[in-house]
């Protein structure tokens, strides 16, 4: 079958699809980058965001038109599948196959059984019924099966570390569709990170829901998530190690000192507050007070000096009073965030948020307080970004920036007089760095003279290693 897949959603939906990829290719399928021409469409869909889904509601409504020229066979992955179960099969008949996130080894023998014209549906068991030995086996054996050519990018790649959550943030669909927290053997993991560094990936980003929760006990042993990066840091050939998303709660100084002592794990902290309010946090069930979280970033501050901090902000929770949203613009103005990612609350259903709380901000409120904090950030980012200008950072180029992509997509030629290209690249602080260059640097390390800066990136002029 020629299999189209759309992916929605977080680093591990993307990540998730691209096992899939190998997987079903294996299986015999061909991927499709289209999906004209396909004779099925699966979405992995996140579930976190409304936007997300709505997206994936309103493909289905056209896909349900196609089916009825043509045979297509339809279907949905990951967490919608999982939160909406059976109900989005009744509600859209166009649908084929459902599968949730940890049954996704089984997506062969499912698109098996839906081409012979029966719905295939195989969805998580409710997270009260923990998945056993047999189930994690399975699930490991879709990232253990990887083929490390498929990564996306030639120089990086990422690799789950956890499965699930147990944190329950009032906010959040996930533990209830990605199931409870369980972290992955770390000779599982080392034995994956061997084959990406084998096949010349040399940056590696470990993710997890709550990455540095990671814990795993076996044989009276214990590894815990500083232990982890300690022992993949001595892989050849691994010259950048980052992870995502991390929980400010479980941020102790052993992983701070781990990172300051290990050299080629990056100087990265992604520490969503979601907000400076005592009173939204408790509501929200971060189980930190804003004084903890200043705490955090004056520990992070202090040991790993050099390191960049990224926030993340919900604004206009239920409950926010002026006063609440007036302390997360006081956070974004005291932190120093590289960049924050900031986002309107909406109600997801199924959510003990949903459940509690009445959505009592009115949306113009919530609008206008989502430009405040935006603004608050921009002049962050701005004076963040500005202290590197005349530094010189190493990055990794990782391909044209957005305006060269645009030339190319108008089929513009590079720049004649020179024959170079607006490249784009990461630092180690994960800054993005845009600098002209031929593009056979893409996928390449190399020295950037820092010559300016916006709120968002940084400018430079590359020297060869
Ligand atoms: S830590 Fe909170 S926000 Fe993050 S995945 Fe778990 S429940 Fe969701």
């Amino acid at each position: 079958m020629k299999i189209y897949i759309e992916t929605l959603g977080c680093q591990m939906n993307r990540l998730d699809s691209e096992l899939l990829v190998g997987l079903v290719t294996a299986a015999g399928h061909e991927i499709v980058s289209h999906r004209r021409g396909a004779d099925a469409v699966l979405y992995n869909t996140c579930s976190v965001r409304r936007h997300a889904e709505d997206k994936v509601y309103s493909r289905l409504g056209v896909d349900a038109k196609r089916k009825a020229v043509r045979p297509l066979l339809v279907g949905v992955l990951g967490c919608m599948a999982q939160r909406e179960g059976k109900d989005l099969a009744r509600r859209y008949p166009a649908v084929d196959l459902l599968c949730g996130p940890g049954q996704l080894h089984e997506l062969p023998a499912l698109l098996e059984k839906a081409r012979t014209g029966r719905r295939a549906v195989a969805l998580d068991p409710d997270r009260k019924t923990p998945p056993d030995a047999r189930d994690l086996e399975a699930m490991e054996s879709l990232d253990l099966s990887r083929d490390p050519a498929r990564t996306p990018s030639r120089s990086g790649a990422f690799v789950r570390v956890m499965r699930g959550c147990d944190r329950f943030c009032t906010y959040c669909i996930v533990p209830f569709v990605r199931g409870p927290e369980h972290s992955r053997p770390p000779e599982h993991i080392e034995r994956e990170v061997k084959k990406l560094l084998d096949a010349g990936r040399s940056e590696i980003t470990l993710l997890g829901q709550t990455v540095n929760r990671y814990r795993h006990e076996t044989g009276g042993k214990t590894t815990r998530f500083a232990d982890l990066l300690a022992r993949l840091s001595l892989l050849p050939g691994l010259r950048r190690l980052r992870f995502v998303t991390s929980h400010p709660v479980d941020f102790g100084r052993d992983l701070l000192e781990a990172m300051r002592d290990l050299p080629n794990v990056c100087p990265y902290i992604h520490a969503p507050a979601q907000s400076g309010s005592d009173a939204v946090l408790k509501r929200m069930n971060r189980g930190y007070t804003r004084g903890q979280y200043d705490d955090l970033l004056a520990s992070a501050r202090e040991i790993v000096p050099d390191a960049t901090l990224v926030g993340d902000f919900i604004t206009g929770f239920p409950g926010e009073t002026d006063a609440d949203h007036a302390a997360s613009v006081d956070l974004i103005g005291q932190a120093g965030y590289k960049n924050a990612f900031i986002f309107k609350y909406s109600p997801r259903p199924g959510t003990p948020a949903e459940k509690r709380f009445e959505d009592d901000v009115p949306e113009a409120l919530k609008r206008r307080r989502n430009m405040e904090l935006l603004a608050a950030q921009k002049t962050a980012g701005r004076a963040h970004h500005q202290q590197y200008v005349g530094r010189v950072l190493e990055v990794l180029i990782t391909g044209k920036s957005a305006r060269e992509q645009k030339k190319d997509r108008r089929k513009e030629s590079p720049d004649p007089q020179t024959g170079l290209v607006q490249l784009q690249g990461r630092s180690r602080g994960d800054h993005i760095v845009l600098m002209e260059g031929p593009d056979s640097l893409i996928d390449t390390y190399a020295q950037a003279r820092i010559t300016a800066a916006s709120d968002l990136s940084l400018f430079g002029e590359i020297g060869r290693e």
